[in-house]
């Protein structure tokens, strides 16, 4: 079996969850299997380590899974970007548009420096309207975002074209 498709076998399908319609991508399952984690890591690592990346940025709150992970194997800073409200320190704030209404997502002020080679991971890409958030927080912090790290990308809602012309590389890895 390669990677992916023993990703696509650890994935609980959930549907109608957290509204009908919906088909949650249960990734509990796969944390479960401790050597996949390590693998998937492996793959991580192999991939980003040529890239000098100097922080990896991660996504509240699955995006928080992988990420340390994976920024300790790097041996880089690991920083979370959190929903308003969460983070105790002065934050750099983003507002951005969902379906319905918007949300906020925050970012310690002092987390990133200028220039700074930022590696930003999710558990899931769908719309992409999170990620670019995400991105545009960075940018306002003057970092550079080299990356964009996905452990599932849903292909049907074309969230890698909302991320396209930012100048990162996107990769995913299974796409749905
Ligand atoms: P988006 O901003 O639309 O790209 O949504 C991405 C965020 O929503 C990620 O942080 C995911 O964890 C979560 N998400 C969206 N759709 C799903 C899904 N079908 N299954 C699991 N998580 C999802």
């Amino acid at each position: 079996m390669t990677l992916q498709e023993k990703v696509v076998a650890a994935i609980r399908n959930v549907p109608d969850f957290p509204e009908r319609g919906i088909q949650f991508k249960d990734i509990t399952t796969l944390l479960a299997k401790p050597a996949l984690v390590n693998e998937l890591i492996d793959d991580w690592v192999n991939r980003y380590e040529k890239r000098e990346i100097d922080v990896v940025v991660g996504l509240e709150s699955r995006g928080f899974l992988f990420g340390v992970s994976l920024a300790a194997r790097l041996g880089v800073p690991f920083v979370p970007i959190r929903k308003a409200g969460k983070l105790p320190f002065k934050t750099v704030s983003c507002q951005y548009n969902l379906e319905y209404g918007s949300a906020e997502v925050e970012i310690h002020m002092d987390a990133l420096k200028k220039g700074d080679r930022v590696l930003i991971h999710d558990d899931l890409l769908a719309t992409g309207g999170t990620a670019r958030a995400a991105y545009d927080l960075c940018k306002k912090c003057g970092a550079e975002v080299t990356d964009f790290s996905f452990l599932l990308e849903l292909g049907f809602l074309s969230g890698r074209k909302r991320l396209a012309g930012l100048n990162a590389a996107v990769h995913s890895q299974v796409i749905y």
